[in-house]
């Protein structure tokens, strides 16, 4: 899925189940791995050469990205950067990548300064406020206004299926950080249990950023709920708690962002 973010030389996507396998495991070949990447990336027009892995750690470093970085992670895990959440470019051609299931891709564009970011959201990087430190990462480095940043809420869980009145303690920790608002109280639709509570990431995703001065009305969410079209993305919660607890899924969605050398409409990297 390719979306539509900033101008035309912005390439900004997600995967999804149809291309296989697009992390490396100890039990799927490496060729194979590396063929879905190729698949996927040739149609965003885009190399995988020129790819930028974030070897993530659910904590919220954010590393500078430049062309000495390209193609690490491309073709192993073992040089993708290590326990980084958050990665920053103002290099043309260069993508950064991140593989989720449930987690929030969430994607940054400054038309002003032509720097692009992506974090990896999921709740702990959440809690420990990865995406503020990336918006503060875009200011100190190429004097970003969080007023000219256009952001989008990828694919991930949502409050629909975030069922975790189980998990108590992790609800506490975030209406401590983000008050009442991020906790839904509805029905389970998997299993018609009432009065459930469900955690709202998004919501807390934009408190952080409405708080570090990023305007509403350029906050764009794709509404994409992993676990509700778990037959399209990969969703780990809904594997494990859903339908098979013994087999957690392994398969992640690659999420990607880079500004393309402009070459006219329909810009590409590949002829
Ligand atoms: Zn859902």
């Amino acid at each position: 899925m390719k979306f539509k973010f900033g101008k035309e030389n912005i390439v900004c996507g997600c995967s999804d189940l149809s291309y296989g396998t697009l992390v490396f495991l100890d039990d799927v070949l490496k060729e194979k791995v590396i063929k879905n990447r190729h698949k996927f990336f040739t149609r965003l027009g885009i190399r995988l050469e020129n790819t930028v892995f974030a070897g993530l750690a659910h904590g919220s470093k954010v590393s500078l990205v430049t062309e000495k970085d390209r193609g690490k992670g491309a073709f192993d895990s073992n040089s993708s950067l290590a326990n980084i959440d958050g990665m920053v470019t103002s290099t043309k051609n260069t993508f950064l990548i991140i593989g989720t299931a449930d987690c929030f891709p969430v994607f940054f564009y400054d038309p002003k300064k032509k720097v692009v970011g992506l974090a990896h959201a999921g709740w702990p990087g959440v809690l420990s406020l990865v995406c503020q430190k990336l918006v503060k990462v875009m200011q100190r480095n190429f004097d970003s206004d969080s007023k000219d940043l256009q952001v989008l809420l990828g694919p991930g869980i949502r409050s629909c299926c975030y069922d975790l009145t189980e998990v108590p303690e992790r609800l506490k920790k975030f209406s401590d950080v983000f008050e009442k608002e991020v906790i839904k109280v509805h029905n389970n639709k998997f299993f018609g249990l009432k009065n459930r509570k469900f955690l709202d990431i998004i919501s807390a995703i934009k408190i952080q950023l409405t708080g570090v001065g990023v305007l509403p009305e350029n906050i764009q969410d794709s509404k994409i709920c992993t676990c509700c079209e778990h037959d399209k993305y990969p969703s780990c919660y809904y594997t494990r708690e859903i339908s098979d607890k013994r087999k957690p899924t392994k398969r992640r969605m690659l999420s990607v962002i880079g500004i393309i050398r402009y070459q006219g409409p329909g810009a590409s990297e590949i002829n």
